[in-house]
């Protein structure tokens, strides 16, 4: 099958997410969430009480357990041994303890596999994470690479938050967002950068529609 990738990487809360799904329904393509993966590994070390400085034993994790990923309405589901996580592996502490499964070599490496498996059998398909553009898939057909403020991206978040009844404190928020990014950025395999090839858009003060129309605009 002829694959179509185009990929969206950025920091956290840049809107990858939304901007990725709603140009998937554009593009006819499926949507793929890969902080998804990142955080089903997390759910299962956590449910399986690993220990996250014992890297062994968490890498150990990813081949005790079933993660399926699959395309829905507007979502991709995400399953771990045939449980529904979708909504589960959004909580605050875990999100906080996904950067232990993202610095390891052997499951980003499983996890790129994943990816890559993704895209073979839906073969349209717009993908969105860190390291999408430079490894996962290097010769994607278009990429990009989202930025914003982190004040607008804590805004964003902080919205999303205060909609599904959270308390939200707008400065602690930037503060764990700028520790996620900065955790992103400095670690040793698959770190969050653009790749040479991609297309920066600042979503700052953009809405969402003119993301993609940007997007559309630039791929004619
Ligand atoms: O995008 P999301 O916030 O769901 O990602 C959660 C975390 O998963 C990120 O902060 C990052 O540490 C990790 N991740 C990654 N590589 C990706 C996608 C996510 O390391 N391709």
């Amino acid at each position: 099958m002829t694959h179509y990738v185009v990929t969206i990487d950025g920091p956290a809360a840049s809107g990858k997410s939304t901007v990725a799904r709603l140009l998937a329904e554009r593009l006819d393509a499926v949507f793929l969430d890969t902080g998804a993966m990142y955080r089903a590994v997390t759910w299962a070390a956590l449910e399986d009480a690993v220990d996250f400085d014992n890297p062994e034993r968490l890498a150990s994790v990813i081949n005790a357990h079933t993660f399926a990923f699959e395309p829905a309405a507007g979502v991709m589901k995400t399953f771990v041994d045939g449980t529904d996580v979708t909504n589960s592996i959004r909580d605050p502490e875990l999100t906080a303890n996904v950067r232990h499964v993202a610095a390891s070599e052997t499951m980003r490496a499983r996890l790129v596999e994943m990816q890559r498996e993704f895209a073979a059998q839906h073969g349209r398909v717009v993908t969105e994470g860190r390291d999408q553009g430079t490894v996962a898939f290097p010769d994607a057909a278009v990429k990009f690479y989202l930025v914003a403020d982190a004040a607008e991206r804590a805004r964003r978040r902080g919205t999303e938050l205060e909609a599904a009844g959270a308390e939200v404190e707008l400065e602690q928020l930037r503060k764990v967002i700028e520790a996620r990014d900065e955790s992103d950025e400095r670690r040793a395999v698959g770190p969050l950068k653009p790749a040479d090839d991609a297309i920066l858009i600042d979503t700052t003060r953009l809405t969402i529609d003119e993301v993609i129309e940007r997007m559309l605009g630039s791929m004619e």
